[in-house]
């Protein structure tokens, strides 16, 4: 099928033979026909998922439905112990890497559009890249999601250059140990280029689920096809990367239907692959230069609204990893973390080029960020609040991927694996990059989770390798 980009004419995307896998006609009945659940069909869905069970289209619209404050509650309730007894305080931090803003898409809510000529149009060379990476090694980040706009010159071939080029920066004594990557979609050839160069997740978001609202506001270019986009992971499964993160941008549509779309999707790729996607995501759109969404999203998502997006989006699928990023304002993401994200960046710089030292402009950024504090502010608020950052990249290193499937499934696997190496990658954290200030905070919150351990053994083990660290090694999972 062609489709008119706006900058390069027709391009080509082959969707023959793909159909849409998402019933939009069963979601609106589901969302229409559990309007009057009573308190006990609401506690009975609570008590599946605490019981670690995925939730059935029809139960995730029912507590979509929920009004009524006291029931409200009972769902965050159950959140926020579903969440503690899977995956515990740890919080996974990152953060983005954009690398260029070229793009012949023109999605109406984005400030890289190629409809908006105050963009200016950048791409890191290959020193650009260099210091953008150190700038980012010596905030003490371990972890980068690196971020393209769609663009030829941004094929497959560029961005497994640029992830090979960032794995093999050093600066002192760190590294980046995990690179995501949020990239259009690719052919299948193209996601087995990217998955050679070493990436973790393949993240593409559908943006919304609703094809005639989507066809609205993708106005040009290879995006403007749904179906190109909506079969994009499993082209990505296909092609053997088996960690991959899906999305919806809310605030398009009824966010009640993108959850639920979000929903049908994981139950799409279970089926097909028997694995559902690594991580959700779940953005609020956020002014962006020249933007008619920038004040009036066409379907508003107020604060309450996302709180309970994401306590439901943590019971429907209580294995797979929810990311919030710094779109969400510093109290939003205090309050929301509480219901299950397991993923955040922080000291997040969405300028191309602006974490060595450019500013962060608004001709060259694609939207406004909510909470621009420094990593080490955020580390100090966690440690403040009981949370255990990590940088944690021990799982996918070892080849095991779908780490939260094993979180989740395997038991004993957090206390054995994933408590311990959060504490080990924090403490390298705390030696090597925290302020004076945060590394006593921090020290103090790994000393009382050493004491709170119960398995002497798996104590005993943890705090030799401490030592090791004090003393110069790193890297240690
Ligand atoms: N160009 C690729 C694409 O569109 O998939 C990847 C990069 S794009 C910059 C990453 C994501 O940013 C999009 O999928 C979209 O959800 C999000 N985004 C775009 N404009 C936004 C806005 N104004 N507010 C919040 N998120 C936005
Ligand atoms: Fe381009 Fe992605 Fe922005 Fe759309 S969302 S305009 S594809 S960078």
């Amino acid at each position: 099928m062609t489709v008119q980009s706006s900058l390069l004419g027709p391009v080509t995307v082959d969707t023959t033979g793909l159909s849409s896998f998402i019933p939009e006609e069963a979601i609106a009945s589901d969302l229409r026909e559990t309007v009057d659940a009573d308190a006990a069909m609401i506690h009975a869905i609570i008590a599946k998922s605490l019981g670690k069970e995925r939730l059935l289209p029809r139960e995730t619209a029912t507590l979509l439905n929920v009004r009524d404050p006291e029931l409200l509650q009972d769902i965050f309730r159950g959140a926020e112990q579903l969440k503690q007894a899977v995956y515990g305080n740890r919080i996974v931090l990152f953060a983005p890497l954009y690398v260029g803003n070229r793009c012949i898409n023109n999605c109406s809510y984005c400030g890289f559009r190629s409809e908006n000529s105050n963009c200016q149009r950048t791409t890191l060379t290959e020193q650009g890249l260099q210091d953008e990476v150190e700038a980012l090694i010596d905030h003490g980040h371990k972890r980068v999601i690196m971020v393209y706009g769609e663009h030829p010159q941004y094929d497959a071939e560029f961005i497994a250059k640029t992830v090979e080029q960032v794995y093999r920066v050093k600066k002192g004594r760190g590294e980046i140990r995990r690179i995501n990557i949020n990239a259009a979609p690719l052919d299948l050839a193209g996601f087995a280029r990217v998955k050679e160069a070493g990436i973790g997740t393949y993240q593409v978001f559908q943006e919304t689920y609703h094809q005639e609202t989507y066809e609205s506001v993708h106005l040009a270019g290879p995006k403007s096809n749904y179906l190109w986009r909506l079969h994009a992971l499993d082209r990505a499964m296909e092609a053997g990367i088996d960690d991959v993160g899906i999305g919806a941008l809310m605030g398009l549509y009824d966010w009640r239907f993108e959850v639920m779309g979000l929903l049908h999707h994981t139950i799409h790729l279970e089926e097909r692959f028997g694995v559902g996607p690594h991580t959700i995501s779940f953005p609020r759109i956020e002014p962006a230069q020249g933007s008619a969404f920038a004040d009036a999203p066409p379907s508003g998502v107020s604060d309450a609204d996302f709180k309970h997006l994401v306590a439901v989006l943590r019971l429907a699928v209580p294995y797979t990893g929810l990311i919030l990023t710094a779109r969400e304002s510093v109290e939003m993401r205090n309050e929301v973390m509480r219901f299950g994200v397991s993923q955040m960046d922080a000291g997040s710089s969405i300028g191309i080029g602006s974490y060595a030292g450019e500013d962060e402009a608004e001709d060259k950024s694609q939207f406004e960020l909510g909470d621009t504090r420094t990593l080490d502010e955020v580390i100090a608020e966690l440690c403040r609040a009981n949370y255990i950052p990590s940088f944690c990249t021990g799982c996918y290193r070892l080849g095991r991927t779908g780490e939260h499937f094993m979180e989740f499934a395997v038991p004993g696997f957090v206390k054995r694996f994933c408590q311990p190496n959060a504490l080990l990658t924090f403490t390298e954290y705390l030696e090597d990059y925290a302020l004076p200030a945060t590394k006593k905070i921090g020290l103090e919150l790994v000393e009382k989770q050493l004491a709170e351990m119960a398995d002497q053994a798996m104590r005993e083990r943890v705090e030799q390798r401490l030592q090791k660290i004090y003393a110069g090694a790193r890297d240690l999972f």
